[in-house]
């Protein structure tokens, strides 16, 4: 029986002692977790309802209101011990209370003497009388306080009174939980409400099957719930949380894992073979070899078209590590074995750039191409439309649009999608479902253009398999960043000239207009009548923006590439894509504005050739937030680092939206924190589904159930499987 009580010296405290039903089946009823908070002695409707505020409504819920802190209570003495400054715990006798009056008017003092058998001493309350109509001499108490050297008296934080029956402690001793309260439930009910619960987390189920905790070294579910309230110690608590992290994080993962093999085994990818060789000569005629982080991508690329299921891959890395190449060998991959590849970005203007760089890169290699934006004439769409549907083009370029209006292909075989705004799992996988046609589903290759750090994208894009281009290419010169206040603005135009006088080329990005798009462009156009009148007078300017019509930001582009504009203004449109060797400026107006993202994709324009680079910063830091962004622009150049730091600063749940990403929400789990454990949970999620895909074995089965609670409705593919 005792052993049953207390299965592993871990199980919390005296806990499973107090409380237990004196029956031969302990609490066995799962049941019970499901009791409304009334059962409780002293809950009544009011307080229920009241409860409801924290989420409080059965006594499982209460199980997982877990506090946010523990109060170090563990320092115990006894009286005769004590030294002065110090706190500690003190359990001890009240032999006399009485209130002594102050000369000041909104102090009141009450002073008890107290003692144990060590010795006796004084203690003192501030502004607490009513603790005279509480507090009797006999009364026996455990004080929390400091022993206050110069007035020789104990000090009391916090205090409580032990019952006759023994125990307590409840608020004073150990490590004791401090919980999210309303106005009306005190920390100090909730302990009393968990302390009354305690015995019912034996009824918890344990998901994770025996041999992954033995072999991961977690403790049980209920012992793990238990130590979350009441830990004996700081390491009792660490290992709670762990395992509880590790619980959520794997069953996000296993979720996820599910999502990744439904896909590849349930829809038919074109198997795409070694092929005719335009791939490689494609990477053979590029003046640089792969970097080992290129290389690597492409293999992992190859691996998934040999494979019979659809390739859905995410292509990551810092701006500038060359993914282009790699998305571009994958485009051909499918070109070659006779099939179609669609390239589509977030925007039409970035549909265009891509459309102007795929130009240049594949010149020579015999590839039919097309661009598709809305901006085209109704018969020009028509004859695009029409050779589409032929086969007559081998890549379409275009924006989200191509897979959902009009547009059919004779053999679309791979989509490569620019994902600058993040896309969910959810968007990802009704991409795969649209762009279906007879049984095919495309290949995927997600290119983004954020570095996330690895941890969050296994999470984020879990239902991907990722590569990462981790190496930059060589001979790459740190960009110079500066963030320049309003009163060097004329040595930053100075030195802007230098660069131009030099033969060199700038960017000046126009601040951002969170109002209206439709704003920005008398924005860029003013801030270049501005400086071609002021600053940057005899220089060649160009300006571009959202608003021009295409075949002019054509234009505009191109002008630039050829060195026939010195100066581009522009709004953020140049953010991505835009890869011209001889800019070695780039100025972001306002960029205080800017997130860190951002500000590392600007940066990420320049620096592409062999000419040192300089990104200027201006703005005056109005807020701390905006400060620490341009401080960390400065210092840091390394994409990840930087994205590490915009989590810190921002919070990781405004930045990464869960919430719309079809991610089930996580209670414990910090991703910025916890990243060792999200990845031990991946690849431990991918060893069971390897194991057992549909989680169907007797020792899965809560996992399986539990996959299904966490993700609710946004799995309905897990029925299927
Ligand atoms: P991003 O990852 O930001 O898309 P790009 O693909 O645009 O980066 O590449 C940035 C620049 O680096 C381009 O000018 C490209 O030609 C060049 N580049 C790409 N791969 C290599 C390489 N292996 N060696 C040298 N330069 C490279
Ligand atoms: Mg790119």
């Amino acid at each position: 029986m005792t052993k049953l009580r207390c299965p592993l010296p871990f199980a919390g405290t005296a806990s499973l002692k107090d409380g237990l039903p004196r029956t031969s089946r302990p609490a066995a009823d799962p049941s019970r977790l499901q009791r409304p908070l009334t059962v409780l002695r002293g809950v009544g409707p009011a307080t229920a309802r009241e409860a409801e505020k924290l989420g409080l409504k059965t006594l499982q819920d209460l199980l997982f209101h877990f506090p946010f802190r523990h109060e170090d209570f563990t320092n115990s003495r006894r009286i005769g011990e004590l030294k002065w400054g110090e706190e500690a715990t003190v359990a001890c006798r009240l032999e006399s209370i009485s209130r002594r009056p102050t000369r000041r008017r909104n102090l009141r003092l009450l002073v008890a003497t107290v003692a144990d058998e060590s010795g006796f001493m004084e203690a003192v309350w501030f502004n607490q009388d009513y603790l005279l109509d509480t507090l009797a001499p006999g009364d026996r108490l455990m004080l929390r306080g400091r022993y206050d050297g110069s007035s020789g008296s104990f000090v009391v934080k916090g205090h409580e009174l032990l019952t006759k029956k023994g125990g307590g402690g409840l608020h004073t001793a150990g490590l004791v939980p401090v919980y999210p309260t309303t106005e009306r439930i005190s920390v100090k009910r909730l302990r009393a409400w968990l302390d009354a619960v305690r015995p019912l987390a034996m009824v918890l189920a344990d998901p994770l099957p025996a041999w992954l905790r033995v072999e991961l070294d977690l403790p049980g579910k209920a012992d793990a719930v238990l130590a979350m309230h009441f830990p004996r110690s700081r390491g009792d608590l660490r290992a709670a949380r762990r395992r509880l992290v590790f619980e959520e994080l794997l069953l996000m993962q296993l979720g996820l894992a599910m999502h990744r093999r439904f896909f590849g085994e349930r829809r038919r990818g074109e198997p795409l073979g070694a092929g005719k060789g335009i791939s490689r000569r494609f990477l053979e005629n590029l003046p640089f070899s792969l970097t080992p982080g290129q290389e690597r991508a492409c293999r992992e690329i190859d691996a998934d078209l040999a494979g019979e299921g659809p390739m859905q891959r995410l292509l990551q890395g810092d701006v500038g590590a060359g993914k282009t190449v790699v998305a571009v060998y994958a485009l051909l991959r499918a070109v070659e074995n006779g099939c179609q590849a669609a390239l589509m970005a977030p925007t039409e203007v970035l549909a265009e750039q891509h459309y102007l760089g795929l130009e240049r890169l594949l010149a020579g290699l015999g590839i039919d191409m097309a661009l598709l934006t809305s901006g085209l004439k109704a018969s020009e769409r028509r004859r695009i439309l029409a050779v589409t549907a032929a086969g007559e083009v081998d890549i379409v370029v275009g924006t989200h649009a191509l897979i959902q209006g009009d547009v059919s292909f004779r053999r679309l075989a791979l989509i490569v999608v620019d994902e600058q705004h993040r896309f969910g799992v959810r968007q990802r996988e009704q991409l795969a479902r649209k762009a279906t046609r007879e049984g095919i589903t495309p290949h995927v290759l997600h290119v983004t253009a954020t570095p996330i750090p690895r941890t969050l994208a296994l999470t984020l894009y879990g239902d991907l398999d990722v590569s990462i281009v981790d190496t930059m290419p060589p001979g790459r010169q740190r960009t110079v960043t500066r963030w320049v206040p309003e009163s060097k603005r004329p040595q930053a135009y100075d030195f802007i000239r230098g660069q131009l006088d030099r033969g060199r080329q700038c960017f000046i990005v126009c601040p951002l207009v969170e109002e209206s798009q439709a704003l920005e462009a008398p924005a860029v156009e003013a801030e270049a009548e501005r400086l071609a009148a002021g600053e940057l007078r005899g220089y060649r300017l160009g300006i571009l923006h959202g608003q021009m019509p295409a075949a002019e930001k054509r234009r505009v582009m191109q002008r630039f590439q050829a060195g026939e504009l010195q100066v581009l203004v522009a709004t953020t449109v140049i953010e991505v894509g835009v890869d011209i060797a001889n800019a070695t400026v780039m100025v972001v107006e306002e960029a205080d504005r800017f997130g860190l993202a951002q500000l590392h994709q600007l940066r990420g324009r320049v620096g592409r050739g062999r000419h040192k680079s300089y990104c200027l910063l201006f703005g005056e830091g109005a807020t701390e937030a905006a400060r620490r962004r341009l401080q960390a622009m400065e210092e840091v150049d390394d994409g990840f680092r930087l994205a590490d730091i915009d989590l810190e600063i921002r919070g990781e749940g405004e930045l990464f939206g869960i919430r719309q990403s079809g991610l089930p929400d996580l209670k414990l789990a910090r991703l910025t924190r916890d990243r060792k454990l999200l990845a031990l949970a991946r690849e431990q999620a991918e060893r069971i589904i390897g194991d057992d895909p549909a989680l169907g074995r007797p020792e899965n089965l809560l996992l399986r159930e539990e996959v299904r609670l966490a993700f609710g409705d946004s799995v309905k593919w897990l029925d299927r499987i």
